[in-house]
C-alpha cells in the first residue's frame, strides 16, 4: 500500500500567515496549531503535513537573496523525506523568489508551490485558505509515483503558473498573478486540470543546488525624455555588472547618438546589458524596428520574452555562479529552466 503522501509548509511570513489578535487588533503571524485550527480541513487530506517556520517571519518586501538561500537550503535538507513543498510567502515578491528558487533547484524533480493571499488568513473572507488547500493538493499529486508537477510554481486564486513566468499586477483583486507569456500549469475547479503539455517533465537527475547570487545589477527603465545623464549614471554604478534595459514594445529604444554611444561603451568595458521589454505580453526582436539594430550591433543581450523578475534573478544567479563572461551570455541567451522562449 502507497504511503501517505508528505507535504512540508514552509512559511516564511507574508500576508497570508497572519491573523488578527482580537486584544491588539493588530495583525500578528500565525504558529502551526493555529493553522490547523483555522483550516481544519487540512486534516482531511489524510497526508502527513509538517510545517517550518522562518524566525523572523517577515513582509516580502524585505525578501533578499539571503533568505532565498535560506529557503532552498531547507528544500535541499528535507527533499528525501517530503514528496512536495508549499511555500507561504508574501505576494509582493513572490514572483522573485519563485524565479529565484527555480534557478537555485537545478533538476528539480519534485513540486515547490508558493502561496499566499490578499487577505489574511485569519480574516472571514480571506483568500489564503482556498490558495493553501489547493496549493498543498497539487503538491501531493502524483501519477505513476511520479509528481505532476515537478517544478516552482505560484498558486493563486485557482491557478498553477510557473514561477518564473509570473508577475503580480493586482494590489486589489484575489487574482493577484499572471503569467502573460506562457499558459497556466493548472487551474482548479470542481477538480484541478492539469495543462501536461506545458508541465516540465521530471528528469529524474539528482537534486543541484545553487544559493549564490551577485547583487551588481540594475535595471533602467526607459522614458521620453531619458537625459543623458541619467542613462550614464546608471551605466556608471560602481561595480555594475549587468543592467537590464527595460525597452519599448518588442525591444526598442531612443537611437539618438549620445544614447547609442553610451551603451556601445559599456558593453566595450565589459558590462552586460540584457534588453527586457516593458510590455507584459509579447517579446524583444532587436532588428525589427531601426530603433533596435543599434542595440544588437552593441552587443545587448535579448531577453526575448522573459519577465523582469525572471530577468533580474537570472542575471544575480549566472554572476553568482559563473566566471567566464562568455559563458554568462551564452546562458543568457538560452531558456536555462524554462524562464523564457528562444524561438530561433
Ligand atoms: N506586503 C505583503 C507581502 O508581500 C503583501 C502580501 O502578503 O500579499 O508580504
Amino acid at each position: 500500500m502507497r504511503e501517505k503522501p508528505s507535504i512540508l509548509i514552509l512559511n516564511t511570513g507574508g500576508t497570508i500567515g497572519m491573523v488578527l489578535d482580537e486584544k491588539t487588533g493588530a495583525l500578528k503571524p500565525v504558529n502551526f496549531d493555529d493553522l490547523f485550527d483555522l483550516i481544519p480541513t487540512l486534516r482531511l487530506f489524510n497526508f502527513n503535513i509538517d510545517h517550518f517556520c522562518f524566525d523572523p517571519l517577515i513582509d516580502s518586501s524585505n525578501m533578499n537573496p539571503t533568505t532565498w538561500a535560506s529557503i532552498a537550503k531547507v528544500i535541499e535538507e528535507k527533499y528525501e523525506l517530503y514528496d512536495g513543498f508549499v511555500i507561504l510567502h508574501g505576494s509582493d515578491t513572490m514572483a522573485f523568489t519563485a524565479s529565484a528558487l527555480s534557478f537555485m533547484l537545478q533538476n528539480l524533480n519534485k513540486p515547490v508551490i508558493l502561496t499566499g493571499s490578499q487577505l489574511p488568513l485569519g480574516m472571514i473572507r480571506t483568500d489564503g485558505r482556498e490558495n493553501l488547500l489547493t496549493a498543498v493538493e497539487i503538491a501531493a499529486a502524483k501519477e505513476d509515483d511520479t509528481p505532476v508537477v515537478p517544478e516552482v510554481c505560484i498558486c493563486f486564486e485557482n491557478q498553477l503558473f510557473r514561477g518564473n513566468r509570473t508577475h503580480k499586477f493586482n494590489a486589489q483583486n484575489f487574482e493577484a498573478f499572471r503569467s502573460s507569456n506562457y499558459p497556466e500549469l493548472a487551474t482548479a475547479g470542481v477538480s484541478v486540470e492539469y495543462n501536461r503539455a506545458a508541465i516540465h517533465k521530471p528528469n529524474f537527475k539528482k537534486l543541484k543546488l545553487y544559493t549564490k547570487f551577485d547583487t551588481n545589477v540594475a535595471i533602467l527603465r526607459l522614458y521620453p525624455g531619458i537625459s543623458e545623464k541619467v542613462v550614464q549614471a546608471h551605466l556608471e554604478i560602481p561595480g555594475l555588472k549587468a543592467l537590464i534595459l527595460e525597452t519599448y514594445g518588442s525591444g526598442n529604444a531612443p537611437d539618438e547618438t549620445w544614447f547609442i554611444n553610451l551603451i556601445k561603451r559599456s558593453i566595450e568595458k565589459g558590462l552586460i546589458i540584457f534588453n527586457v521589454t516593458q510590455c507584459q505580453v509579447g517579446k524583444v526582436e532587436m532588428g525589427k524596428y531601426a530603433t533596435s539594430v543599434h542595440l544588437k550591433a552593441a552587443g545587448v543581450v535579448s531577453g526575448h520574452d522573459i519577465t523582469t523578475e525572471a530577468a533580474i534573478t537570472k542575471l544575480m544567479f549566472l554572476l553568482g555562479n559563473y566566471e567566464n563572461r562568455q559563458e554568462i551570455l551564452n546562458l543568457l541567451d538560452v531558456s536555462i529552466v524554462g524562464e523564457m522562449t528562444v524561438n530561433s
